[in-house]
């Protein structure tokens, strides 16, 4: 479903991506790990539009953009909009309630009916048992409900790829285990997802992959048991030895 190659990032003389190539089957997880500063969230953010890539090729699905060519603005909107992304803050409109904030995107950025995207966000936000708190405002709710409703709301979009950027980092301890629950049924059901994250028996529980990323290129990819047990490099050992 997801394939990128050589993908370039460099801010000034800082090369952040140094030729990434990636790919994720329809229906798999992978989780993408790496120390600070080794490029994981520049990946997402490349995918979805919020970082323009100085090279390489994105396809997601039917949509290919290669960024070492001419800008072709429509096809990255295009790009965009075929995955949907939950930040390490969930980002809420304050201003808004929780139903509010789940159906800005589908009514006002797809145009999509209100009452269709009304019924959609109802169902979605009972999955994640928060029915009862859509008048609410995202300022009444627990840092794990508020992240609830950040992955609802890109649910929400209908994409073809999810995208999650250390989902639970800034959540107090308590809190981490109903939002990776929740990830954890998504998995079960199949979504397509690419996850930054440190949590990494986290990582070992639901991804089918795990993508060892460090200095902006991929140093290993492979099955999570056997990354995270027994990795093939040494930078990859060290990483993974002082997390677990
Ligand atoms: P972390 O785990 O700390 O979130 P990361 O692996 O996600 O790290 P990135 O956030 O992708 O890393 O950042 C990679 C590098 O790019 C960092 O050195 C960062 O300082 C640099 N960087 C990111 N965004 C910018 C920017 N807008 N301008 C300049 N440098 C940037």
């Amino acid at each position: 479903l997801l394939e990128v190659a050589g993908l370039h990032k460099a801010y000034g003389d800082h090369v952040v991506l140094d030729g990434v190539d990636l790919s994720v089957d329809a229906g798999q997880v992978v989780a993408l790990i790496g120390p600070s500063g080794s490029g994981k969230t520049t990946v997402l953010r490349s995918l979805n539009g919020l970082e323009r890539p100085d090279g390489g090729t994105v396809r997601i699905g039917e949509v290919a953009v290669d960024f070492g060519a001419r800008q072709d603005r429509a096809a990255e909107d295009r790009l965009r909009r075929q995955s949907a992304m939950v930040f390490q803050q969930h980002n809420l409109f304050p201003h808004l309630t929780v139903l509010q904030n789940v159906i800005e995107g589908p009514v006002r950025v797809q145009g999509r009916p209100r009452d269709e995207a009304v019924a959609e966000a109802r169902a979605l936000l009972d999955r994640v048992g928060l029915a009862a708190r859509e008048d609410a405002s995202p300022l009444r709710l627990s840092g794990g409900q508020q992240q609830r409703v950040g992955i609802v709301r890109a649910l929400a979009l209908r994409p073809r790829l999810l995208l999650f950027d250390e989902p639970t980092s800034a959540l107090d301890p308590e809190l981490v285990g109903e939002v990776l629950g929740v990830i954890k049924e998504l998995a079960q059901q199949g979504w397509t997802m690419l996850i930054v994250t440190h949590e990494l028996a986290f990582a070992r529980d639901v991804a089918d992959d795990v993508v060892f990323l460090d200095g902006g290129r991929i140093v290993e990819r492979g099955p999570a048991g056997v990354v995270l047990r027994e990795p093939r490099e040494e930078r990859t050992r060290q990483f993974v030895e002082r997390l677990l």
